[in-house]
């Protein structure tokens, strides 16, 4: 089986999104009797889109960056380069980013960046004792963290021929550690994040399951099933899965992060002298993307993804994914917003949503949900 398909996910995308693609999936016989005919058809027409907005995923070939390097008088600590799946791992490596940034113990610290990953290392250190200032260019609503899909789902943040045993076996513990904090926020209605049933659909049957991130365990009801699939897929992984809805998360763990005392300064740095300027002697650098410029990492690039916002369906409890021919469609359900998408295109930096993309996205999802009207 190829792994890469099994581990798909929000962050992770092909290809850019065909029609031709879609009509060939509404061939796919569905069966009248499928187990799936409770689920609300997803309404996908132009007339019910608000919004579309483009993210550029931080993707860093030999995985993230979580590490202490001294720099002249200061201590920096590095938690950056998430690429598609920083939502899902942000609890995981800002814990570490804490630890590494509180030994040795000082008073102050600046937290360079205020997406998911700057967010929750200041909180973590905020509450922990510390004075923390977050000094960022952007704040929520305008960062990426904001655009993410944000299904738990760890995926395509390391290219698999070059990442080293050594990172994998610590992002293990990393990813488990992470989804055990995110089981604390569930169904504590200000953060947004919620179970949800997810399909991940294939065209051919595969053989048996493979080992997902951080371990099957972490995937409540994980099944695979050949026949009676939903949309009448050959071939079906589903489980349990947490989607988290950064709009209102990003927010509300900032706010919480305010309340634990950490304070909030509008900075961009253009070089490694305005860095070295802050007071603080230790310094997070959670710029994401960002560090590629500021601190010099050629190694990164971004992976440019388009999500599509629809009008809110209450009745819609379900997520899936499904590849087509030129990349994949998903869709996951929020109580402000369905949000659909799958693109990912690798070193683009345009941030402008493409209306042509957007018209065939909503498209291909409506060819989808005929299969549940039938
Ligand atoms: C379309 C799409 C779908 C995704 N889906 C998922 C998903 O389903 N699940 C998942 O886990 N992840 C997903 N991701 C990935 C996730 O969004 C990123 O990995 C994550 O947001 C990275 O967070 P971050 O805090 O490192 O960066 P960002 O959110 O980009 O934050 C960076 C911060 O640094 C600041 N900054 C940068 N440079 C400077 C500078 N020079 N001076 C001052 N401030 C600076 C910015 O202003 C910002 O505040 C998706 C991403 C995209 C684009």
């Amino acid at each position: 089986m190829n792994r890469r398909e099994l581990l798909i996910g929000a962050g992770y995308g092909l290809g850019m999104l065909g029609l031709a693609s879609c009509s060939s999936i509404s061939k796919t016989r569905s069966n009248i009797h499928t187990r799936y005919r409770h689920y609300a058809p997803l309404k996908s027409t132009m007339q019910r889109v608000t919004h579309s907005e483009v993210g550029l995923r931080p993707f860093r070939p030999e995985g993230y960056r979580l590490e202490r390097e001294p720099l002249a008088h200061k201590t920096l600590v590095h938690n950056y380069g998430h690429g598609g799946g920083g939502i899902s791992l942000s609890w995981g490596t800002s814990t570490v980013a804490a630890q590494l940034a509180s030994q040795p113990r000082v008073k102050d610290i600046a937290i360079l960046g205020s997406g998911v990953m700057g967010i929750t290392t200041a909180l973590i250190l905020a509450q922990e004792g510390f004075d923390v200032t977050i000094y960022a260019d952007d704040f929520p609503p305008n960062t990426t963290s904001n655009i993410a899909a944000a299904l738990w789902l760890p995926s395509s943040y390391f290219d698999r021929n070059i990442v080293t045993p050594a990172f994998l076996e610590k992002d293990r513990h990393i990813i488990r550690g992470s989804f055990s904090r995110f089981l604390g926020y569930v169904n504590v209605p200000r953060y947004g994040v919620s179970w949800h049933n997810y399909h991940l659909l294939l065209p051919q049957a595969r053989d048996s399951i493979r080992q997902l991130p951080g371990g099957n365990d972490l995937y409540p009801e994980l099944a695979t099933s050949t026949e009676d699939n939903l949309f009448g897929y050959p071939y079906q992984s589903y489980m349990k899965a947490l989607i988290i809805d950064p709009m209102l998360y990003l927010p509300a763990l900032l706010q919480d992060a305010q309340i634990a005392g950490a304070k909030l300064k509008q900075a961009k740095f253009e070089n490694l002298d305005q860095v070295l300027a802050l007071k603080e002697r230790v310094v997070v650098n959670c710029t994401g993307l960002g560090a590629s410029k500021l601190f010099a990492d050629t190694s990164m690039y971004p992976i440019q993804g388009q999500l599509t916002h629809l009008l809110p369906q209450p009745e819609i409890n379900y997520a899936y994914v499904v590849p087509t021919p030129e990349g994949y469609l998903y869709m996951f359900p929020r109580k402000g917003s369905i949000v659909i998408g799958g693109t990912a295109v690798k070193r683009a930096f345009s941030t402008e949503p493409d209306q042509k993309l957007t018209a065939r996205m909503v498209q291909g999802h409506a060819e989808l949900a005929k299969n549940l009207m039938r």
